[in-house]
């Protein structure tokens, strides 16, 4: 009988997880395996963290269900520290494994770990890779990502004409493991990693593991009713429905963007077939989109200069990027959005796009401190759709347009009320909503009237940022 590790990586499910599947099918003993990298920690870019405590917390909650899932079938998850390509031996040596398998991703970092272990592992230990992550399977792209478009519709359009998406793969229903050690899941404080704020103004409390996942998409589709409006919605800021808020557990790999298809395909045949549930597919476009795009360019994405060699200066002054981090920038709409991310590890879409532009359009900063800064917080962090929108909005990724977001006009009309805003920024929350967005504009007698110093309650404006966007829009 022959003996599979599984090596779980960021595809940390059952369903629709070929991985697992395929190694259960051809061995009769697998032995699913985890393994805590320290590489994937501590400190990464430009003096910014590779993983927050916002994940961390969402990784090991993924974990430990991942690890009761398989307790279920009658196996189990072994957990094991240390470098990859040096725990992966040692393992298949221990259990005598025949087969290794494994996710394999588009990024760089990850690429290189897979071939590390592939290099460590005995010749006889034949290494078996699944594409678990995207929508459409990467060898049924029409056109060979090498040679794939850089531009989103075009391509879009392609795969919709001409490939399809593969049905789910079913969960085991059976796992056997052997009798080992099955290893603990660390602490953050083990990691040294800080635990995440907890705050109610959260718009989900983000449970990492399948079965949080599944539950959210329960709620959010099935439950709630809510993919009928997805596209009217989904430009929103507050509350836990304007969006499907499943991106981190498509990150972690909880779920398979393949079976929320499923999903939508269930809800548009019981329910109701619309523009709005159409949408949610399109949104998991731009994702397979952006990890195409991944394995096309690879460590390009990282470069100042971006896929497209674009030469620009960026500015590399600390204290300003300090402010825009801390959401002190003293532009409300950039601030509430910064300090969501900051307690909770999520933002909007809108918020999003609205803050990295802040950064590298209004200040001129260099654009990989803020998407490095995002790869620490974000629950939800993902390396291709982070550093591919980071690299988007900056002007150097894939698209040649040189579109910023005027902050100002977009917090006036997203957010008019200045619900969100004041949300998140209490300190405003005396003010009238259209005075909100702009509070610079205050007189000292309305600052007094309204219980709002600037400057003491709130910060002054780091620039003249009416100016600045008079000088942007020419
Ligand atoms: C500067 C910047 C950085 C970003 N970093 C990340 C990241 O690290 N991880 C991440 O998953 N998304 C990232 N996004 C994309 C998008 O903002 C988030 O996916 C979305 O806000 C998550 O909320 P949701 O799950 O409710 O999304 P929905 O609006 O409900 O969308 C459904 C799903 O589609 C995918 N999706 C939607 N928009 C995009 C997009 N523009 N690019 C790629 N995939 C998309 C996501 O998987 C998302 O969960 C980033 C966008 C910007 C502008």
């Amino acid at each position: 009988m022959s003996t599979a590790l599984v090596w779980f990586r960021d595809d940390l499910r059952l369903t629709d997880n070929p991985t697992i599947a395929d190694a259960v099918a051809a061995a009769g003993t697998v032995v699913p395996v985890y393994v805590v990298d320290p590489r994937r920690r501590g400190e990464g870019r430009y003096g910014a963290d590779k993983l927050g405590p916002h994940r961390a917390q969402f990784r090991r909650e993924s974990l430990a269900d991942l690890r009761s899932s398989l307790r279920e079938r009658g196996g189990e998850l072994f957990v094991r520290r240390g470098r990859a390509e040096n725990v992966l031996p040692d393992l298949a040596e221990q259990v005598g494994a025949d087969m290794l398998y494994t996710q394999t991703k588009p990024a760089t970092e990850e690429r290189t770990r897979e071939h590390r272990v592939r290099a460590a592992l005995p010749d006889d230990v034949a290494v078996e890779r699944r594409w678990t992550h995207t929508l459409y399977h990467v060898a049924d792209l029409p056109t060979p990502y090498e040679s794939i478009e850089d531009t989103f519709t075009p391509w879009r359009k392609t795969v919709e004409n001409e490939a399809t998406v593969r049905e789910p793969v079913a969960a085991p229903e059976a796992v056997t493991t052997p009798t080992l050690d099955p290893g603990e899941i660390p602490t953050l404080a083990a990691l040294d990693i800080e635990e995440p704020p907890s705050d109610e103004r959260g718009v989900l409390p983000f449970n990492g593991g399948e079965s949080a996942g599944k539950k959210r998409v329960q709620e959010y589709i099935w439950e709630g009713d809510h993919l009928r409006e997805y596209k009217q919605t989904r430009n929103g800021l507050l509350g836990a429905d304007y969006s499907s808020k499943v991106a981190a557990w498509l990150a972690a790999g909880c779920l398979s963007p393949r079976w929320l298809h499923g999903e939508v395909k269930r809800y548009e045949d019981e329910r109701v077939e619309n523009e709005d549930t159409y949408w949610l597919v399109f949104e998991l476009l731009w994702r397979d989109f952006f990890q195409f795009q991944f394995c096309k360019h690879g460590g390009d994405f990282f470069t100042e200069s971006g896929i497209r060699n674009v030469d620009k200066a960026w500015e590399q002054d600390r204290t300003a990027f300090r402010r825009w981090a801390d959401g002190e920038t003293g532009v409300p709409f950039v601030d509430a959005n910064m300090r969501e991310l900051n307690r909770t590890g999520y933002m909007s879409n809108r918020g999003r796009q609205n803050v990295a532009s802040f950064l590298v359009d209004a200040l001129g900063i260099d654009w990989r401190w803020g998407a490095a800064y995002f790869e620490q917080q974000l629950v939800d962090y993902d390396v291709a759709s982070n550093w591919g929108n980071w690299a988007y909005q900056a002007g150097v990724g894939n698209d040649s347009r040189d579109n910023h977001f005027d902050v100002l006009s977009q917090a006036e009309y997203y957010d008019d009320d200045a619900a969100y805003v004041q949300t998140w920024l209490p300190e405003l929350d005396g003010l009238p909503p259209q005075e909100t967005h702009r509070p610079w504009r205050l007189s000292e007698r309305e600052q007094a009237e309204y219980g709002v110093a600037l400057g003491v309650d709130y910060p002054r404006p780091m620039l003249d940022i009416e100016a600045r966007y008079d000088e942007l829009n020419g």
